[in-house]
């Protein structure tokens, strides 16, 4: 048979196979893997490496806080991600105070819809335990949405313990899934208020101010409400050894727990936030960078299994203008880093290059984990019979160094300015669509589709 699409010579690589075949594409699917398939029309790869595109489950596109937004919209963070080999986001629904969680999904649909050149799913934030809240969850996860973000810290955020574990209990009842972010509040209001009125008001104060022992403490408590609801919990972001540890030793009890863990946290240490002339404010975000020690226990728990993910957490903020209003105080530094874009570079450059992970722990980690996790899969995170053809032709062997100027997020710097990788997306499919050709965009925009999960 002639298939639509076909990808040749190329050296298939998915979470757990790695084989030079072609790709058949049929309607916009993965039809057939094997040699010698004859497309209408053929995508040479040239024996680059072909993987089911990124899933990222944790992104801030156009989010507010206080009074500025985060600045990419759901068009320029959607192409970013692409262009890095990302065809699947996850972002967050945040309702706003006396909002009700169908009016803010509608609205966050409202703002995606139309305008994002990738697929995208929704997490819900629940912010507080009111019965109105509560009842509503189940009717959330009937509209395909069924993770729902909860924070340990942040004022106006964050959650009891009495109030978590009852959300905990009906999420669980709902047939949902609770993501967290750990950070003891009390711990860091008391640092940073101490900090402030000691006068250590500049950038590395911030992680001074949210030590190690507050997220061990707040990951092991989240788990342990866990296991007395019963409830599935996804520790986002975990940026600590002993943090990582305490998900290990969940999961040994049995308990339903899984952890991600981002780029930044994997690659950059809190170093960065003691850069000269302010710049240290580009590398706060929360929980804040840590130490080498971090960095290469997260790598462990990546390689062992006992971390299940690679988000992004990209909540791009300006230098210029946002960053920063916190000049002279730290606490006023809007918190988050960008980083859609070059999560499959970064990780293969410092993770599948150094021998950290295997090149289908890469795989698993960017695309299928995410997809499994979050009841995407087999449609994303694979290139079985029947999934999307959401494919990257990502060449192992090209060279080049990341900056603000080569990168297509909507902000004034990267984290990750000069480091050199060698490897990139060359040319990335949706659902058989060639959206990227060759390091360009060719694709119509907006065409990127609500994923009920
Ligand atoms: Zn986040």
């Amino acid at each position: 048979m002639k298939y639509e699409l076909v990808i040749k010579n190329g050296i298939i690589v998915t979470a757990s196979d790695m084989v030079e075949a072609d790709i058949g594409i049929q309607n916009g699917k993965v039809q057939r893997i094997y040699r010698g398939l004859i497309g209408s029309e053929e995508i040479d790869a040239g024996g680059s490496y072909i993987i089911p595109g990124g899933v990222d489950p944790h992104v801030h596109i156009e989010m507010d806080v206080g009074d500025i937004r985060t600045t990419d919209d759901f068009e320029s963070g959607s192409i970013a991600a692409v262009f890095g080999g990302t065809t699947t986001f996850i972002d967050f629904v945040e309702p706003m105070d006396g909002e009700t969680l169908q009016d803010a999904l509608t609205k966050r649909r409202a703002q995606a819809d139309g305008r994002t050149v990738i697929d995208y799913g929704l997490h819900m934030t629940i912010v507080d335990d009111k019965p109105k809240t509560l009842a509503e969850i189940p009717e959330i996860v009937k509209e395909g949405v069924r993770s729902f973000k909860t924070y340990l810290t942040y004022p106006g955020f964050r959650l009891e313990d009495d109030q978590f574990i009852r959300v905990l209990e009906k999420i669980t009842r709902s047939d949902g899934m609770a993501l967290c972010h750990a950070e003891n509040h009390a711990a860091i209001e008391y640092l940073r208020n101490k900090m402030s009125n000691n006068g250590q008001t500049a950038p590395i104060y911030h992680a001074r101010s949210r030590p190690a022992a507050t997220e061990i403490e707040a990951i092991t408590r989240a788990i342990a409400l866990a296991e007395v609801t019963g409830a599935p919990l996804y520790i986002v972001h975990v940026t600590t050894a002993d943090g990582a540890r305490a998900i290990k030793e969940g999961r040994a009890r049995g308990i339903q727990v899984w952890g991600e863990t981002c780029p930044q946290y994997l690659i950059l240490t809190e170093k960065e936030l003691e850069r000269q002339e302010f710049e240290g404010a580009k590398f706060v975000c929360s929980p804040p960078l840590r130490t080498e020690i971090d960095n290469q226990g997260l790598w462990q728990a990546l390689r062992e299994g006992t971390l299940s993910t690679i988000g992004t957490d990209h909540c791009p903020f300006n230098y210029i203008g946002q960053k920063e209003m916190g000049r002279n105080n730290f606490t006023k530094i809007p918190g988050g880093i960008p980083g859609i874009e070059p999560r499959l570079a970064l990780m293969h450059e410092f993770g599948v290059r150094r021998g950290l992970i295997t090149v289908n722990q890469w795989v698993e980690l960017c695309s299928t984990n995410p997809a499994r996790i979050f009841g995407l899969y087999p449609r994303k995170g694979s290139l079985l019979p029947g999934a999307d053809a959401d494919i990257v032709i990502f060449d192992p062997a090209i060279q080049t160094t990341l900056s603000v100027g080569n990168l297509h997020e909507c902000v004034d710097y990267t984290p990750y300015e000069g480091i050199a990788v060698t490897g990139l997306p060359m040319t990335v499919l949706q659902r058989g669509r060639v959206l990227i050709r060759e390091r360009e965009f060719v694709a119509p925009k907006g065409t990127g589709q609500f994923l009920r999960r």
